[in-house]
C-alpha cells in the first residue's frame, strides 16, 4: 500500500527537528541542520539522476530500486510505461493483422483521409483500379475516378446507394462502391466490389427481354389484324363468334404486355436522368381527364384539381406514361359508382401529382411490392381487367429518371392514393400562376 506524500514530508521535517535537537545538545545547531539538509539534498539529487537515467533508457533498463516517495513515483511511472507498451504492441499487432486480412480480402479497400485523399489501399484495389503504391498516395480519389455518379457519391459522404461504375479502360469492368464513414468523418473506407458478371447478366437479360418483345410485336400485329377482320366478317359461323372475340381479347392483352415490356426496356436502357423539356402538366392532366371520361368503365365522378400551373422539366412521353398508368389503374380498380380525383400542386418541396380513388384499396402487406414487375394483388382480377402487371414498374422507373418519388397510401375497401413527388429542381414556375378546378 502506498503512503500519502505528507507522511514522507513529515519524516523529513522530523529528521530536521532531531538534527536541530542534537545541534543544541552539542552546541552546534547551525552545523547539524546544515549537514542534515545537505544530506537530504544530496540524496534527492542522486535519486533524481537515477530516475532521469531510467526514464531515458527505460526500454532497456530495469526500474531503479529506490525507497520512499521516489520508490513510489518510479513504480507508478513504470506501471504507466508498461501499460502504454502493452497498448502500443496490441495496436501494432491489430494493425498488422488488419492489413493482412484486408490484403487477403476479395474486395478492394481504400482508406481515405478527410479530403478524400488516398491514405492506403489493398492489393485488390490496386489491381482493379490501377492504383500505384506511393505514387497515388495523397491523391484525391475523385481526381482518379471522375465518373459523375461516383464523384457525387463520395462528395456527399456516401449518402444513398453506392454507385456502379463502368470502367471501359480498366478491362471493360463494372465496379460497385460503398463508402463507410465514421461519425467523426475524418477517415473513410471505400469498399470496391467487382460486379462485372452481374452487370453483364443484367444487360443480357435486358437485351433478351427487349429483343423478344420486339420480335413478338410484328407477328402479334398480323394476328390482331386477321382477328379484327374475322370478327367483322358477317359470314362467320355463329359458333366461332365467341372464340374469335376471346382470341381478340387475349391478343389485346399480349399486345399490352409486349408494349409495356418494350417501354420498360426503353426506360432501363436510358441511362441517367430524363431530359428537361418544360412540360405543361396541368394541360396534360386536363387532356387525360377527357380521355378517361370517354372510357366505358369510367367512374361516376372524375375530378381534376389543378392548383398549380408550374411546368415540370422532364420527358413528355415518360410523364404521360406515369400519369396514364396511375389514372388507368384508378379507373380500373374503382367501381362505376366511385370517384377518382387527380390533384396537382406545387410547394417548397417541389411539385406533386396525386391520383386518388375510392376503389377496392390494397392490403398493407402488398404495398411495398406493388412496383415489382408482374406483381399483382389479385392476379385473376388484374388479368380480367386487361392489366399487364407492369404499369407501376414503369411508373417507378420513369419517376426515378426524374429524381421523383412515388408514395402509396391505401386502405382495403376504401380506396388508394398514388402521389408523385417531383423535386424543386424539376419545377419551372410561370410568371403569373393560375389556380382552378377542371
Ligand atoms: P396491373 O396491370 O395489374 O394493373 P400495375 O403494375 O399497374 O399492374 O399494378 C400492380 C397491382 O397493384 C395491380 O395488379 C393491382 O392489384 C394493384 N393496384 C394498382 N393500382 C391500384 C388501385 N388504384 N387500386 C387498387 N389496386 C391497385
Amino acid at each position: 500500500m502506498s503512503r500519502p506524500a505528507w507522511q514522507y514530508l513529515l519524516g523529513i521535517v522530523s529528521g530536521l527537528l532531531v538534527a536541530l535537537a542534537i545541534g543544541w545538545i552539542i552546541d552546534r545547531p547551525g552545523l547539524c541542520t546544515s549537514l542534515y539538509l545537505a544530506a537530504i539534498v544530496a540524496w534527492q539529487a542522486r535519486n533524481l539522476i537515477r530516475f532521469e537515467n531510467w526514464l531515458r533508457l527505460r526500454s532497456i533498463l530495469r526500474p531503479p530500486n529506490m525507497r520512499g516517495l521516489w520508490g513510489e513515483t518510479v513504480e507508478r511511472a513504470n506501471r504507466l510505461y508498461q501499460r502504454k507498451r502493452f497498448h502500443k504492441r496490441r495496436a501494432l499487432m491489430l494493425l498488422r493483422e488488419l492489413r493482412r486480412m484486408t490484403s487477403a480480402m476479395p474486395d478492394g479497400t481504400i482508406l481515405l483521409g478527410p479530403t478524400r485523399e488516398i491514405l492506403w489501399f489493398n492489393p485488390t484495389a490496386a489491381q482493379w483500379l490501377g492504383l500505384r503504391r506511393k505514387l497515388d498516395y495523397g491523391i484525391r480519389i475523385d481526381n482518379l475516378i471522375r465518373q459523375p455518379d461516383f464523384v457525387e457519391y463520395v462528395v456527399n459522404g456516401g449518402k444513398g446507394p453506392g454507385p456502379r461504375v463502368h470502367m471501359p479502360n480498366l478491362g471493360d469492368r463494372w465496379f460497385a462502391f460503398n463508402l463507410v464513414t465514421t461519425s467523426a468523418r475524418d477517415l473513410q473506407l471505400l469498399i470496391v466490389r467487382d460486379v462485372t458478371s452481374e452487370a453483364r447478366l443484367e444487360s443480357m437479360r435486358r437485351d433478351f427481354v427487349a429483343n423478344a418483345s420486339h420480335e413478338l410485336r410484328s407477328p402479334l400485329t398480323v394476328v390482331r389484324g386477321y382477328l379484327d377482320t374475322l370478327a367483322e366478317d358477317s359470314t362467320l359461323d355463329e359458333t366461332w363468334r365467341e372464340p374469335v372475340r376471346e382470341m381478340q381479347r387475349q391478343s389485346e392483352r399480349m399486345h399490352n404486355i409486349v408494349s409495356d415490356l418494350l417501354e420498360l426496356s426503353r426506360l432501363e436502357a436510358g441511362r441517367g436522368e430524363a431530359e428537361t423539356e418544360p412540360i405543361d402538366v396541368a394541360g396534360l392532366l386536363a387532356l387525360m381527364r377527357r380521355e378517361a371520361l370517354s372510357r366505358p368503365d369510367r367512374p361516376a365522378k372524375f375530378d381534376v384539381h389543378l392548383e398549380s400551373d408550374a411546368l415540370l422539366l422532364g420527358a413528355e412521353s415518360e410523364l404521360h406514361s406515369i400519369f396514364q398508368n396511375l389514372i388507368t389503374n384508378a379507373v380500373k380498380y374503382t367501381p362505376p359508382e366511385g370517384t377518382v380525383s387527380v390533384r396537382y400542386w406545387t410547394d417548397g418541396r417541389g411539385s406533386h401529382v396525386a391520383v386518388s380513388d375510392t376503389g377496392i384499396g390494397i392490403p398493407a402487406a402488398h404495398i411495398p411490392r406493388l412496383t415489382e414487375r408482374f406483381y399483382r394483388v389479385d392476379a385473376g382480377r388484374s388479368r380480367k381487367l386487361g392489366g399487364s402487371g407492369l404499369g407501376l414498374a414503369i411508373v417507378k422507373h420513369a419517376l426515378q429518371r426524374h429524381g421523383a418519388q412515388l408514395e402509396i397510401t391505401s386502405e382495403e375497401g376504401k380506396g388508394s392514393s398514388f402521389t408523385c413527388h417531383f423535386p424543386p429542381a424539376r419545377v419551372q414556375l410561370r410568371e403569373s400562376p393560375v389556380a382552378g378546378v377542371a
